[in-house]
């Protein structure tokens, strides 16, 4: 299996490019707009087809690169069901598989950072990774303070789908401020201080305490993200 993880420096942003090999069919997750050449600079040079390209969410704090990489391309842009975004070709919904020639994505609905948003498990018979976009981050777990967020929301796609997965399946988020750039559900669960001896009440209290300030690029990036990246 062909893996790269990208990380956008200025909104600490990872994205995800998998194929079953060089010289194979692709996708790309949470794509950052200002990254779209450097993504296409691996595409060509090793050889891939970028077949999809898909967002977890409504991002706040970037740019999608989802309308350029279709443009760029011909993929198909997906998002879950629940979004709003109006230019998205195919939505999934929690349960559906994403094929990629031998490899499998499952979609799975795990709101609470956004009401819309998905996590992607990566081999689905035997779990070998899930992509979280920002539900369950690396220590850590994504905001619930706007874009139809909700703390217990959060809480229950944590607990009812994510920490069942397998210990050892890999967690890449979307996110990462600490340098953290993988980890596993067993650590997570052992080792997040959020989760970790939290019961659902203390959870929701501390999310709801956070007041943090938003995103400098939240009021660019949620339009644009709803218009695939164009920016008016
Ligand atoms: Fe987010």
């Amino acid at each position: 299996m062909l893996f790269r993880q990208f990380f956008d420096a200025a909104t600490g942003s990872y994205t995800y490019l998998l194929a079953s090999g060089i010289g194979r069919e692709a996708l790309i997750i949470d794509p950052v707009k200002e990254q779209v050449p450097q993504y296409l600079q691996a595409i060509a040079q090793l050889d891939l087809k970028l077949l999809r390209a898909i967002d977890t969410h409504t991002h706040a704090d970037h740019i999608t690169g989802l309308g350029d990489l279709r443009e760029a391309t011909a993929c198909v842009t997906m998002m879950g069901e629940f979004t709003k975004a109006e230019c998205v070709s195919e939505c999934f919904r929690d349960g559906d598989i994403i094929g990629i020639e031998s490899l499998q994505l499952q979609a799975r609905f795990t709101p609470g950072h956004t009401g819309e948003s998905f996590s992607l498990v990566l081999d689905p018979q035997r779990p070998r990774a899930v992509m979280t976009g920002d539900v369950l981050l690396i220590r850590g777990t994504g905001r619930t303070d706007f874009q139809s967020g909700d703390a217990g929301r959060s809480w229950d796609s944590i607990h009812e789908v994510l920490l069942r997965l397998p210990d050892e399946t890999l967690v890449y988020p979307a996110h990462d401020y600490k340098g953290w750039t993988v980890s596993s559900i067993g650590e997570e669960r052992r080792y997040n201080p959020r989760l970790a001896g939290k019961s659902r009440e203390q959870y929701i209290e501390l999310m709801n305490a956070l007041k943090l300030p938003n995103p400098k690029l939240m009021d660019i990036a949620v339009p644009a993200n709803l218009a695939c990246g164009r920016v008016y």
